[in-house]
């Protein structure tokens, strides 16, 4: 049983998709913590994470361990995971890591949801429920200005807004794996819902499609 959920920055669906995976004891995979790693270990070794043969040798060799959580989810970071994830090369190194993980989740586990923003559409388009997750872009923008300034960092709230725009359109622009819900997604818009509103709605939802896959 593979749950797909996608979307935008800061729409709610890395927290949403966590909390389902508890609750459902399924594996849990962030797979914008991938394309985040190869970012940044290509500004680690002082390169352009826009160059693809560059961001294709850190991809071959990607570890998540490599880097703090805090680190990965800088802005920096983000930033950086937007620009190698436009590269059709890294995609591809990284759609292998992210199939193997669907396809084998670890052992006790009833099954797999991965959040990102192709999970639906490409890495796996016949997952038994897909959830896009999204959010105006000014909601998502003061949710992140919240979480930067609630990690005590400086926010000029007129940039964060101003790198969103870009990393939206870079995620939906790209030839290659569009941010884009999948025909069968079901849109969950948390504009004006609560984390606890959002998870109540998409585990009925899922739990629905799981009783379908069932019959
Ligand atoms: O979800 P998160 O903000 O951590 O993702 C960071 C970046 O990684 C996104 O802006 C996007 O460019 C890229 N990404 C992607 N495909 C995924 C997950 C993330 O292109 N499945």
């Amino acid at each position: 049983m593979i749950v797909a959920i996608d979307g935008p920055a800061a729409s709610g669906k890395g927290t949403l998709a966590q909390r389902l995976a508890n609750t459902l004891n399924f594996a849990y995979l962030d797979t914008g913590s991938l394309y985040r790693a190869v970012g940044l270990a290509t500004l680690r070794a002082g390169d352009d994470p826009s160059h693809e043969p560059h961001a294709v040798k850190a991809a071959q060799s990607i570890d998540l361990n490599m880097f703090y959580p805090h680190e990965l989810r800088s802005e920096e970071a983000g930033i950086a995971a937007s620009k190698v994830a436009f590269l059709p090369k890294v995609r591809a190194v990284l759609l292998e890591f992210q199939r193997s993980f669907a396809t084998n989740p670890p052992p006790g586990k009833s099954g797999v949801i991965m959040d990102g923003r192709d999970i639906g559409t490409v890495v796996c388009p016949s997952a038994t429920a897909k959830i896009f997750v999204t959010a105006d872009l000014q909601v998502r923008v003061d949710r992140r200005v919240k979480e930067l300034r609630d990690k005590g960092e400086t926010v000029i709230e007129n940039r964060v807004r101003a790198d969103m725009e870009i990393r939206d359109a870079r995620d939906k622009d790209r030839s290659v794996s569009p941010l884009t819900p999948a025909n069968d997604a079901w849109i969950l818009d948390t504009s004006n819902l609560d984390a606890d509103a959002a998870f109540a709605q998409a585990r009925e939802f899922v739990s629905a499609k799981m009783l379908e896959k069932s019959l």
